[in-house]
């Protein structure tokens, strides 16, 4: 890996010998790879590997607000549907939704 920023998330799937280039994965995962910019567009997929690319469109590749409030919601959605009978305390979910920074 290198030390430029990270725009994109390669994934492998092996069952299907392919490799599926696409917007940066807010979560590390097993077979995720996040690379720069240069590197993606460099990349070569291995030998009898398909390279699929989901997003060619940096600027499509960040997260707006809008999307980040559409995602709130979703979550809002899916806790008050879990369980429409009983009022959802949304505290604790709220948390998983905190932008958190490290300090010193
Ligand atoms: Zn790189």
């Amino acid at each position: 890996m290198c030390d430029n920023l990270a725009i994109a998330t390669l994934t492998y799937v092996y069952a299907d010998s392919t490799a599926v280039l696409g917007p940066l994965a807010t979560f590390a995962e097993p077979h995720c790879y996040d690379l720069c910019e240069n590197h993606s567009r460099r990349l070569v997929p291995p030998r009898g590997w398909e390279l699929v690319k989901l997003e060619t469109d940096l600027e499509s590749l960040r997260p707006s607000s809008d999307d980040l409030d559409a995602i709130a919601d979703a979550v809002r959605e899916a806790a008050g549907a879990s369980s429409p009978h009983h009022p959802v305390h949304t505290s604790g979910r709220r948390g998983h939704l905190r932008v958190v920074r490290e300090t010193d």
